[in-house]
């Protein structure tokens, strides 16, 4: 039987990789190191309450369907994604309520009360952005790694509209007027763990896969993508090996020869394909011995995205006036991001997002509660904040501060648990906690990102978060993608 080629870790880009090396004939074994598949993607329940623990908003549906579509398979017969509206229900310190809805006429008349030049000014910002998608997809999203060459393929006219100098938050402050919604638009940056005071307006083209594409919700929860695609790998061949923890990968004259698992155990291979932090391979997977190319020290001292304070609390009450998605802002955006970014503090006024999947599916928490998933943008783990000794003063601030926006749920809290940027990095193998790999507060984050191919060791690839294209569900899902198919091209 042929060598296999081998997956380290069972996130969703591993996943994905692994679905279309099978489809395409390969023998694929995936070694988790995890009890279960899906990485970051996980759940949680206890006293008859359920939380996803990582993402909670899916936006680009056809990536995941295209991946189903790629093993001859229909994405419906697997996964109900059901729209979810209001997408988001934002609130602001004074009193406003806007609900972003795929509903335009509605969408337009909340526009409108807060300026009615804005009701133009959010059109063209959408067109902008479906601009940018038009223009970037092709290079930067949906292919392999982006080439001086590759960038050849976008016309010199295209090109001045990539936007790549100047911030999100600049490019926003040129179509809308209101604060309210030059607020509400520079969030997409967090998307990407980045600061819209910072990262390329070329980022800007988050917006338009959310605003324009809507955003969707899997029946049973988040996790059921994870669930789904395990199904698919393993109808499709793959051998998936939970519990299995990988220690090194065999390398011998610079090529990849098998991996030895935890209890030295070896398995040739092929081609290994690492789900893994591309830093924490080198540091911790690769033989010291590694070449002087190696990324290493440039990715060690590369700006991580932001991490995440989280609390998932089991509420006793329905609370009428709370979406399925719900946004409280802060009061001073930028320095809630310079909190995050240049002090290495979690923000003393930070902006609360609430996630309720149990307003759409009601068996998420007992009858008469509710699963409130609450997320902080945080920074990266770093010397300025110690979340060992600090983190339960942390979660009391949160708390205080969802009171202050008329959420007082202190004496209603039935279960709990809490998730900080140490615990993040401990669970899911984060470096520094980091959610979405490495930065994108600069213009290059996009050629600096980490190829999928190893350039130092033959047979190595690379797929999920701190690799090509970047972080988030539908990134890692093409991250799978690009990586299978660089390993395809190599074995042909
Ligand atoms: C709190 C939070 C909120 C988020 N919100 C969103 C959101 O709303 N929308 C969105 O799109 N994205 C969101 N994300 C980001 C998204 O979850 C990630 O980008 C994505 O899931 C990462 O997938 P990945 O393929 O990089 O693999 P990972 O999820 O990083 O999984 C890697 C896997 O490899 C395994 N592994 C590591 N080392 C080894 C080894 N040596 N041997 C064996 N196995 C190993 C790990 O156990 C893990 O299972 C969020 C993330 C978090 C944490």
């Amino acid at each position: 039987m042929a060598e296999p080629v081998i997956i380290i870790g069972a996130g969703i880009g591993g996943l994905s990789a692994a679905i279309r090396l099978a489809a395409a004939g390969q023998r694929v074994i995936v070694f988790e190191q995890n009890p279960l598949v899906g990485g970051k993607m996980n759940e949680i329940r206890t006293d008859g309450f359920r939380w996803d623990t990582g993402p909670s908003v899916i936006t680009m549906r056809h990536v995941l369907e295209d991946l189903f579509t790629a093993a001859g398979r229909r994405l419906d017969d697997y996964l109900t994604l059901v729209p979810v509206e209001p997408l988001t229900r934002y609130f602001y310190l004074d009193g406003t309520v806007l609900d972003v809805t795929r509903d335009w006429p509605r969408m337009a008349e909340q526009i409108a009360r807060l300026d009615e030049r804005d009701v133009e000014g959010y059109l063209a910002y959408l067109a902008y952005a479906a601009r940018l998608h038009r223009i970037t997809g092709p290079v930067f999203i949906y292919d392999r790694p982006p080439t001086p060459g590759s960038l050849l393929r976008v016309s010199p006219a295209d090109m001045r509209h990539v936007d790549a100098w100047r911030t999100m938050d600049a490019a926003i402050r040129g179509f809308v007027r209101s604060p309210h919604l030059r607020q509400l638009l520079g969030r997409f940056a967090t998307y990407v763990g980045a600061s819209p005071y910072r990262a390329p307006a070329t980022l800007n083209v988050i917006a338009h896969v959310e605003l324009t594409g809507g955003v969707w919700y899997p029946r049973g929860g988040i996790y059921a993508i994870a669930r789904a695609l395990e199904r698919l790998a393993r109808e499709c061949g793959v051998e998936i090996h939970t519990g299995c923890r990988v220690e090194q990968i065999i390398v011998q004259q610079g090529a990849v020869q098998g991996v030895k698992l935890a209890g030295a155990q070896t398995v040739p291979a092929r081609a290994v394909i690492a789900n893994v932090d591309v830093a924490t391979v080198y540091e911790r997977l690769l033989p010291t011995t590694h070449t002087l190319r190696s990324p290493l020290r440039r990715l060690s001292r590369a700006e991580p995205s932001c991490s995440g304070f989280i609390l998932l609390l089991g509420v006793e009450g329905s609370h009428l006036q709370l979406a399925h998605h719900n946004i409280f802002f802060s009061s001073d955006y930028p320095r809630e991001f310079d909190d995050i970014f240049r002090r290495g503090q979690p923000p003393d006024d930070p902006t609360l997002y609430v996630a309720i999947t149990s307003k759409t599916d009601a068996e998420d928490a007992p009858t008469g509660n509710e699963n409130w998933f609450v997320l902080v943008n945080a920074p990266a783990l770093g010397t300025a904040f110690d979340w060992v000794t600090r983190a339960a003063s942390y979660r009391d601030h949160v708390l205080a501060r969802l009171a202050e926006r008329g959420l007082d749920v202190r004496q209603r809290i039935r279960s709990e648990h809490m998730l900080t940027p140490l615990d993040l990095e401990r669970l899911t193998g984060a470096r520094r906690g980091a959610l979405y790999g490495l930065s994108s507060n600069n213009p290059l984050a996009a050629f600096r990102r980490p190829h999928n191919r190893a350039r130092d060791v033959r047979g190595l690839y690379f797929a999920g978060g701190t690799a090509h294209p970047g972080g988030g569900v539908p990134m890692v899902t093409l991250s799978g993608a690009a990586a299978a198919r660089l390993l395809l091209d190599d074995l042909a």
